[in-house]
């Protein structure tokens, strides 16, 4: 499903939740509470994304340690041609296609080398894929560089939650799950007065993801990648056993 109906959708569900839009610029917190966007409260959870301006703000960056990649996505006005979500490969870069709607797909890119002119100049890297599409039907958003490290998740009374929380790449078709998971794990710790035990939740459950991520990153720059699809369509069995850990 497109974003915006998942968003929509969770709005619904956050009743008895007040919401206040702001921007958070400035983060102060003493023993007892922290302020922000012109309001107290006893913890606040940062969930600002990939380039966290509150991680970045309480110092908790860390240094990446991979080639940087980047991605841009854009959906097109053409009906699925599979229920099935397609990866397309090129040399450096990747093409994610994924039905949305009954009259939309998602096309998401990601690549190591930004080539100059944006969106087309990438998708002519799949010109089978671009045969196919017909015309965009919202602007290309784009994201990166991805990989974010942070030196940990809990800084006093802020707390860390999704990409904000550090991420690796998207090319698993992770974020969202794991964003939601760490949602529902540093609840768990907050109510039950333990934030410290968020950063040991938060470690757990990323480590799969982690692993597996960082592992095809390096598969995706090996000379080996040529035998990877074939060896999965040969071995159905293990791509299902890296979907199933990815999924727990
Ligand atoms: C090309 C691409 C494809 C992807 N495909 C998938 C996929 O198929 N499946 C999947 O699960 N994940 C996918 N991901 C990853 C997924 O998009 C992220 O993991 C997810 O959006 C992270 O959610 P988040 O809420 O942590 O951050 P975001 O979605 O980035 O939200 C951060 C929010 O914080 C707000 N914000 C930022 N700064 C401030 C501030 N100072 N004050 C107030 N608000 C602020 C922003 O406006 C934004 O609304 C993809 C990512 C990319 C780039």
């Amino acid at each position: 499903m497109r974003r915006t109906a998942l968003h929509a959708a969770l709005s619904t569900r956050a009743l008895g939740v007040a919401r206040v839009e702001g921007r958070v610029d400035d983060v102060r917190q003493d023993d007892d509470g922290v302020a922000a966007a012109g309001l107290r409260a006893r913890w606040l959870i940062a969930a600002d994304g990939l380039h966290s301006p509150v991680r970045r703000r309480l110092g908790l960056d860390l240094p990446p340690r991979r080639p940087a990649r980047y991605g841009v996505r854009r959906h097109f006005a053409v009906a699925p041609w599979t229920d099935l979500v397609e990866v397309h490969w090129a040399p450096d870069a990747e093409a994610y296609v994924t039905p949305v709607a009954p009259d939309a797909v998602g096309v998401a890119l990601l690549f190591a080398r930004p080539a100059p002119g944006g969106f087309e100049p990438l998708l002519a890297r799949f010109p089978r894929l671009a045969e196919r599409l017909g015309a965009p039907a919202t602007p290309p958003l784009g994201a990166g560089p991805f990989e974010q490290r942070v030196r940990r998740r809990v800084a006093g009374r802020v707390l860390l939650v999704g990409d904000a929380a550090g991420y690796l790449d998207p090319l698993t078709g992770e974020g969202v799950r794991l964003g939601l998971a760490q949602a529902r794990a540093l609840v768990r710790c907050l109510v039950a007065g333990r934030p410290l035990a968020y950063e040991h939740a938060w470690r757990r459950l990323a480590r799969r993801y982690w692993l597996l991520t960082d592992g095809l990153l390096r598969l995706r720059r090996s000379p080996l990648r040529r035998a990877l699809v074939p060896t999965l369509r040969a071995c159905p069995w293990l791509f299902d056993l890296a979907l199933d850990q990815l999924a727990r």
